[in-house]
């Protein structure tokens, strides 16, 4: 793998809390992605923004108006992590499809692969810029439109089931599965629109659960134990 998009939803940044932002939880997706940096792999990263709002859940507010509120979350999700990569000894840059002052640099592909190319890993934040769309979907979108070899989707469970294990204590793992049969069987480890922008663009994903060790240095070495989805 030369290039790769990271999506880390919300929830996943904020840990137990399930709100906000968890410092060691961030400071150790750093970590993992430094290794992937230093092995001499492109890195972009996309958040959700599901820990602090989702436009979908608001029944008073108008939808565009709160979707917007939503990319605007993800905004901020991207640089407080951006800055805990700093930290951590990463060079950032964090992207946006509108214009947010000096904040952040207004995304084109252009810019985002140079600073991909010069050592920086990119945030993609903001979402598409756009209301009814999804950070999924902006994961899978900002991945085909960097060229990258894969999607990585780091979740609070560990792959793809047949059915939700916290239900169903028989629930199987699938350790490899078509973005076909993942839509077919209604799995969707990212929504039906970014679902269908991967299958059609062949973008394969890796799906893996962000609470266990390493396990997104695991997704670039043999040792990966989470769901292959492949086109
Ligand atoms: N959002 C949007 N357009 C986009 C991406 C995101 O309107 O292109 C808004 C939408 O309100 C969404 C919120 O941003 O609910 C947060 O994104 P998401 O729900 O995907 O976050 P996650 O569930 O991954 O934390």
């Amino acid at each position: 793998m030369k290039r790769v998009l990271l999506k880390l939803s919300g929830e996943a940044l904020a840990g137990e809390k399930k709100t906000g932002f968890d410092e060691e939880t961030c400071l150790g997706v750093a970590r993992q992605v430094k290794k992937l940096v230093d092995k001499g792999i492109q890195v972009a990263v996309v958040t959700g923004g599901g820990n602090f709002w989702r436009g979908r859940t608001s029944e008073t507010i108008d939808r565009t108006k709160a979707d917007q509120i939503g990319m605007l979350a993800t905004v901020m999700n991207c640089i407080y992590v951006s800055d805990i990569f700093r930290f951590a000894g990463m060079k950032t840059e964090v992207f946006t499809p509108f214009i947010c002052g000096a904040f952040t640099s207004v995304f084109s592909k252009d810019a985002a692969v140079e600073a991909m190319e010069n050592g920086k890993v990119v945030f993609l934040a903001g979402g598409t810029g756009h209301p009814y769309f999804s950070t999924d979907t902006t994961a899978v979108l900002g991945a085909i439109v960097i060229e990258a070899d894969m999607m990585l989707l780091a979740k609070a469970i560990d792959g793809i089931y047949d059915s939700d294990p916290k239900l169903n204590p028989d629930a199987k793992k699938y350790e490899e599965i078509t973005i076909q049969e993942m839509i077919d069987k209604k799995l969707m480890a990212v929504d039906m629109t970014a679902s269908i922008l991967c299958m059609e663009n062949k973008m394969p994903m890796l799906v893996f659960g962000l609470n266990e060790e390493n396990s997104i240095v695991n997704t670039v070495s043999g040792t990966f134990n989470g769901t292959k989805v492949t086109v």
